[in-house]
């Protein structure tokens, strides 16, 4: 049982109550002074602000850590694709699984206890990378949950026929359905693959839409087309969505409005945006992240994501989902009174993305907890703790080194 935080609820907002867990890692109760059970250990986190666990909605952990043998001079999303189209052909299986593991690792020590991730599945990567991260799915189920989606790759040579014949081996073992259209030379063909196997096996859509600034090809009608005709409405997640801030304000309007229609969430990626886009431009390089803020003040639900962490799409990244909101803030101009927004966007929206079950700290939810030394949601988004700890299903998973070096004021202690 936790004693004395301050728990964040759904806005962002905090209150003084206490947290009992249940044995299997639940949340039983949350309420001001609960009378302990005998028996229970109990941990002082007094004046401590307890935060659900950050949720990324969207990385690549079979690309993750490959920077080094797949690296991209050109430091373009085409160069990207090309550098670990290469690498994918000849990863050994191990490999991908100890790099996942290891970026796995570095996230759920930052606080992130739910991860979405695209796996690539094509011609180059075969089912090497879905293999490997189910196992590790099941393997880690104790502490993070891990969304896989078979990521449909239309990429190198372009075969639609083999990406169709192998759709129901890969979306089998996965949990969502991806793919990026905009590349596809036949995308719609492609996004009638991807949309029947979703329907087939009743699985959710993860697109990579419009990951670029040209305006001449927008793939938002087709997309609202296909929702419709499937009936995948509140089912259906637009990642990147970039051409949205080249595309004038009555366009971009008329598209907002039927993503609100047809219950669309909006993934945006601000590291990958920042890097790869508008290389091009000699002057006023553009920021390539679609219209975050117009899409957050009108209601459609935008969360915020790592991508790709230290591989030719993104050089840098460390798993902190904090780091990624300070991103989407500047780089998204959103105002500083607009901090519990950004906040929802690392947690409440991309749960909802997800389906997740169990998300948030209610009675009954799972006991996934961020433990830090921040005053409130603006504070924690804006520079982050000095002091953490992380807790999955109840267990603590990470204790940071201030935390045991300073004997004398610990912000969580075990009382018995
Ligand atoms: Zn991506």
């Amino acid at each position: 049982m936790l004693l004395g935080g301050r728990v964040v609820e759904s806005g962002g907002a905090a209150r003084r109550a206490d947290v009992l867990v249940s044995e299997r890692g639940r949340i039983e109760r949350i309420a001001e002074d609960i009378e302990a059970p005998s028996g229970i250990e109990r941990i002082d986190v007094s004046g401590a602000l307890i935060s659900p666990g950050f949720v990324d909605a969207h990385q690549h952990l079979d690309k993750t850590g490959v920077l080094r043998f797949a690296p991209n001079p050109s430091g373009t999303l085409q160069g990207a694709r090309e550098a670990f189209a290469v690498y994918a052909r000849n990863a050994p299986p191990e490999d991908i699984t100890r790099r996942a593991a290891r970026t796995m690792s570095r996230c759920l020590r930052r606080g992130t206890t739910a991860i979405r991730s695209h796996i690539n599945i094509d011609k180059d990567a075969g089912f090497n990378g879905i293999n490997a991260l189910a196992a590790l799915r099941q393997e880690w189920s104790d502490r993070l949950t891990l969304q896989l989606v078979a990521f449909m790759t239309p990429h190198p040579n372009q075969d639609l026929d083999w990406l169709e014949e192998n759709i129901d081996a890969a979306v089998e073992n996965a949990d969502a359905v991806g793919g990026t259209p905009a590349v596809a030379e036949d995308p719609l063909r492609y996004m009638d693959i991807l949309f029947e196997a979703a329907v087939r096996h009743g699985r959710p859509l993860d697109f990579h839409l419009d990951e670029h600034l040209d305006t001449s090809r927008p793939l938002f009608d087709a997309v609202f087309e296909r929702v419709r005709k499937y009936g995948m409405q509140g089912r259906t997640v637009l990642s990147h969505c970039s051409v949205l801030s080249a595309l004038p304000r009555s366009d971009y309007e008329r598209i907002r409005d039927e993503m609100l229609e047809l219950d669309l969430g909006v993934v945006t990626l601000p590291a990958a945006n920042l890097y790869l886009q508008g290389r091009a431009h000699d002057v006023l390089p553009p920021r390539g992240l679609t219209r975050v803020a117009d899409l957050v003040r009108s209601g459609v639900p935008v969360a915020t994501a790592s991508d790709n962490i230290q591989d030719p799409f993104v050089p840098t990244g460390s798993g902190d989902m904090l780091e990624i909101a300070r991103w989407t803030l500047l780089a998204g101009h959103l105002y500083a009174s607009e901090f519990p927004a950004v906040y929802s966007m690392i947690t409440d929206i991309p749960a909802q993305l997800m389906g997740l079950e169990g998300y948030g700290l209610k009675e009954g939810s799972w006991a996934d907890m961020v433990v830090t030394d921040c005053e409130d949601v603006d504070t924690l988004v804006a520079g982050g703790p000095d002091r953490v700890q992380v807790l999955a299903r109840g267990r603590p998973v990470f204790v940071d080194e201030n935390e045991t070096a300073e004997a004398e004021g610990r912000m969580i202690e075990k009382v018995s």
